[in-house]
């Protein structure tokens, strides 16, 4: 997707700070933290939203969910952190490449 800033993260073409990445995956961290600690999990390939996800997108899907603890962990979060997928307009969703957000440690307000 060439007008996709996620997609022109995961090329280099906008810096960002990188985390992590595989070949399936990239994580860098949110250029606007809500938290101490707040990365965004993206796939390699563009995906616009869950409700864009197809049957044959579920090995990718449960990569991206497996590696989250891992994540979180390399980033200090060893009490827990959460996770939010904002999709569509309705759901908050800003960037239209489906990503992951991990949040955790000082700053992170009560949800519910
Ligand atoms: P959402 O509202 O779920 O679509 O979240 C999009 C997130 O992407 C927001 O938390 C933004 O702060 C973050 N974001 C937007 N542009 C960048 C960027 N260039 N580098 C890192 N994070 C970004
Ligand atoms: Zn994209």
């Amino acid at each position: 997707m060439t007008n996709c800033i996620f997609c022109k993260i995961i090329t280099g073409d906008i810096p960002s700070a990188k985390v992590y990445e595989d070949d399936q995956i990239f994580v860098f961290k949110d250029i606007n933290p809500k938290a101490a600690v707040h990365l965004l999990v993206i796939p390699k390939i563009h995906l616009e939203s869950l409700e864009s996800l197809a049957e044959d997108n579920q090995a990718l899907v449960g990569h991206m969910m497996l590696k989250l603890p891992e994540l979180a962990k390399s980033q200090g979060l060893n009490n827990g952190f959460r996770t939010i997928i904002n999709t569509g307009p309705d759901g908050g969703q800003e960037v239209g490449h489906l990503h992951i957000h991990i949040l955790g440690g000082k700053g992170l307000a009560k949800f519910n």
